[in-house]
């Protein structure tokens, strides 16, 4: 018998780990996930969201920030909304600098003429009247180019190749786009005429991918455009013959601040504690905007209309946010957590659908550690779909930074992006992409989870205040 008593106690120091899976103190009750059962059901036979995207995409096309497309956009969301029978809409307006792209081209001018495809950066500025042409100056990453001394390079075209990594859950993307965030300003600290990076993005399509630029307003910046993938490696392999001298024209310009807006939708709740969901409504120029981000306000908008019709008073209100001007640096999730500051601790737990229309592979938390448990009921409640264990460092998608930052618990039904950024800010981000099965898998997911997170007993944060870590930026 002590053997035995021994064995189950080792057994148990075993287990211990496991068994926070099925935390006691952190479940959910069985009622809520028969309910959430159900709306998994109907989510895979949902074909809301699918037509939601198609209609977004066809009826208004790209919607970038501040445009008289975005303002389109914000009408048609209100207008689905209110036929789908949300309650409490409303346009939450603020102000955002609009730019705005009208021409661009580049070409070879010798030793080989010839023309290349490149976009410009969203934020650059234009080319003199006639363009610029100068020799290109070649780095084969970025770290060489910020190593490089600020003089010798007057006149130049800087040209950055790095090349990005493709993975499922988009890490290269965060290491890629430091190239193009700097590159303008450190251009022109080196006197350069202008510069040119290879496109932030996985495709070897003739598409160059577009994308937002962080200036500082005490440094000037120079012409900044993305050259395609092929483009980029025609331009290294004619640098092997010797000098190449390039001709650029960018006619872009920064019109100052014009009105944008979040659209904001919910399902009343019983308490004054909320629900953040939704996607952004804004999208670069250059496509339709089906995978960036239509199919975000297609799955949250569908998913929170699943979990409308049932009728029910949920404890929680859910509240979908269309977020504003997303793409040209969150201008619109800033906004809204500087208005709501005074209720971040009504938010009860806040997620963003913002990575295209691939299914969902892994979830990932931004909870307190000691609620944990309800991580693991979370993936307990998906167990059926195998999906990976993330990290407990969500942002919980792009417009939830500024609120996670602010110590809202965030949540992520992470997605397969491994084919994302081949679209991701390219002319080829349109409708035909969308895949009906995967938005279904994500309308199905996201619906149970959101009545699960609108019900579920406890909370996120931690019981002792002294633990929890709030960053302010
Ligand atoms: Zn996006």
């Amino acid at each position: 018998m002590p053997l035995r008593a021994l064995f189950l106690a080792l057994l148990s120091l075993f287990i211990a780990p496991l068994s926070l899976a099925a935390d006691e103190d952190h479940r959910f009750d069985d009622k809520l996930v028969a309910e959430a059962n159900r709306l998994i059901e109907k989510g895979f036979k949902d074909e809301a969201a699918y037509e939601i995207i198609e209609s977004l995409t066809t009826e208004i096309g790209p919607r970038m920030a501040g445009s008289e497309q975005e303002a389109r956009a914000r009408d048609w969301a209100v207008k689905r909304l209110k036929k789908m029978g949300f309650k409490n809409i409303r346009i939450e307006p603020f102000e955002v600098d609009r730019w705005v792209r009208r021409s661009e081209s580049a070409a070879i001018v010798s030793p080989f003429p010839q023309p290349l495809v490149i976009t410009a950066l969203g934020g650059s500025v234009p080319t003199p009247k006639g363009g610029v042409t100068g020799d290109v100056v070649r780095f084969e990453s970025f770290a060489d180019f910020l190593d490089s001394p600020l003089t010798g390079y007057e006149g130049k075209i800087i040209f950055i190749d790095e090349t990005m990594t493709r993975s499922q859950d988009g890490s290269g993307y965060s290491v890629a786009v430091r190239k193009r965030r700097t590159t303008a300003n450190e251009a022109a600290k080196r006197g350069a005429a202008a510069a040119l990076i290879r496109s932030v993005g996985t495709s070897s399509h003739r598409f160059a991918h577009t994308g937002s630029t962080r200036f500082s307003a005490e440094t000037p910046r120079v012409p900044f455009a993305a050259l395609s993938a092929p483009d980029a490696d025609q331009l290294a392999r004619a640098l092997k013959h010797g000098p190449v001298s390039v001709h650029i024209e960018l006619d872009v310009e920064s019109l100052g601040p014009v009105q944008s807006g979040n659209v904001i939708a919910e399902i009343p709740g019983r308490t004054d504690e909320l629900v953040v969901i939704g996607g952004h409504l804004d999208s670069w120029d250059l496509g339709t905007g089906a995978v960036d981000d239509g199919a975000g306000v297609g799955i949250t908008m569908a998913a929170a209309h699943l979990v409308k019709k049932m009728n029910r008073k949920p404890k929680r209100t859910i509240r979908l946010i269309l977020w504003g001007s997303e793409e040209v640096g969150l201008v619109g999730a800033r906004a809204y957590a500087e208005a709501h500051k005074d209720e971040l601790d009504k938010h009860f737990i806040a997620s963003e659908s913002d990575f295209g229309g691939g299914k969902i592979w892994r979830i990932s938390t931004n909870f307190a550690e000691d609620k944990l448990g309800y991580a693991a009921a979370f993936r307990h409640l998906f167990a059926r779909f195998t999906l990976a264990e993330g990290n407990n460092q969500t942002s919980g998608g792009p417009d939830i930074i500024p609120l996670s930052a602010m110590g809202v618990p965030a949540f992520r039904l992470d997605q397969d992006g491994t084919d994302y950024f081949d679209l991701h800010h390219t002319p080829n981000d349109t409708f035909d992409k969308i895949k009906l099965e995967d938005i279904q898998q994500n309308v199905a997911l996201w619906s149970a989870f959101i009545w699960v997170a609108a019900n579920m007993e406890g909370d996120l944060r931690s019981d002792s205040p002294a633990e929890e870590t709030v960053e302010t930026q």
